[in-house]
């Protein structure tokens, strides 16, 4: 991918005169079993760029389990931008988001998700400045609202199956994942065709299994998830190859996530037919423009698209949320519930999940605010006024 230079100005009409991150512990609903990692709270690294027009921005940084999923970790990031990123941004034209981006892809390499953080909150700040949503700075929405998957990762058939029933009343959501991979493929089979046939034809069921089966394991799992009504499996296995040789074969939809890792992977994905459906996660594929070159060559390829989820806080969910609605075709709907696997809000205004969809906010930025109260209160860094144990907790 070519980009121009990035050109200084000589006077620059908006600066950016500060970055500020932070670091903000939330407790989630329930344990959040992976094959990976099992979650009892999250980790928001939030970044607010400040601008000499007195606007600002906000962007979110999250990872799934610290450093269980990749590289990165909320504290990692943190330290990339406030010590590398930050010098390169103070002073610069706030204006000009891709080139700001592309020097930090020449400056840094990797660190997806903290770019991503920083490109978020420049967006925003740009869509304060000029009125529009982000959505519209990305090229313009395609749709207001954009079905949400519901993850059931207890672990626990019939309590998967009592959440599942409580998602379909109350009209939150009627597509669920089921984490799988940590028990023997038998298993993993049986409990998913329990919940597919509890919820029947009200729900589509999916699994994801994050890499982990072998090639074998997966020819039993996938001849067995059919058996048992599931459409769709995510990374059943870890290789592209490995994906490419079961995509096809059997009649169930086989969508790639871990190996999709920013447009060269996405294209080397395409180039072996080695998926049925992209996961797209913003943070995942480098940034907000990084995604959409990630969409474009799934188009190009007639992949489906999907829109992934790191797990992010409301932040980042926005910021994805603005993305996915630029996308020409979301057929498998999202993921993007990463707000409600939180105990606490930290925006002003909550969310709209409503009528198994969420709202893409139509004001300017990203469309939401923090509560600047509820955020220090969560802060990591937060005053403290004893020392004791629970004062420690994070150390
Ligand atoms: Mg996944």
């Amino acid at each position: 991918m070519q980009h121009t230079a990035y050109q200084p100005q000589i006077s620059c009409p908006v600066r950016i005169e500060r970055v500020e991150t932070m670091l903000v512990d939330l407790p989630t609903i329930r344990p959040h079993k992976l094959s990976m990692a099992v979650m009892n709270g999250q980790t928001l690294m939030l970044v607010r760029i400040r601008c000499s027009d007195g606007t600002e921005g906000i962007g979110e940084g999250t990872t799934i389990g610290g450093l269980a999923y990749g590289a990165e970790s909320p504290e990692g990031m943190k330290l990339a931008i406030d010590t590398y990123f930050a010098p390169q941004l103070v002073g610069a034209d706030a204006n000009r988001v891709p080139a700001l981006m592309d020097r930090l892809h020449t400056a840094f390499r990797d660190n997806r998700f903290a770019k991503c953080a920083v490109e978020t909150a420049l967006y925003d700040a740009l869509g304060h400045r000029t009125g529009l949503p982000v959505s519209e700075l990305l090229g313009g929405r395609l749709r207001e609202r954009l079905p949400v998957a519901w993850t059931l990762a207890s672990g626990d058939t019939g309590k998967d199956i009592e959440e599942a029933q409580r998602m379909l009343a109350l009209r939150r959501h009627n597509i669920f994942k089921l984490k799988i991979g940590r028990r023997t493929v038998r298993e993993d089979v049986a409990h998913v065709a329990a919940i597919k046939a509890a919820l029947g034809d009200t729900a589509s069921v999916r699994v994801d299994v994050n890499m982990a089966w072998s090639e074998l394991d997966a020819h039993h799992g996938l001849a067995g998830l059919v058996d048992a009504g599931c459409e769709l499996v995510e990374q059943p296995v870890a290789s592209i190859d490995a994906l490419a040789r079961l995509t096809g074969k059997y009649p169930i939809a086989v969508m790639a996530d871990e190996s999709l890792v920013g447009p060269e992977s996405a294209f080397a994905i395409a180039r072996v037919a080695g998926a049925n459906v992209f996961a797209i996660k913003t943070e995942q594929s480098g940034g907000l423009q990084a995604a959409q070159h990630v969409a474009a060559i799934g188009d190009a390829a007639r992949i489906d698209l999907y829109g992934g989820t790191m797990l992010e806080g409301a932040v980042g969910s926005i910021a994805s949320a603005h993305v996915f609605a630029t996308f020409r075709e979301l057929r498998w709907g999202t993921e993007l519930f990463g707000p409600l696997l939180l105990t606490e809000e930290i925006l002003t205004q909550p969310l709209d999940y409503s009528d198994f969809q969420l709202t893409v906010p139509a004001s300017p930025g990203l469309g939401i605010a923090l509560d600047e109260d509820r955020v220090r209160h969560f802060r990591r860094d937060r005053p403290r006024t004893s020392v004791g144990p629970a004062a420690l907790s994070h150390a």
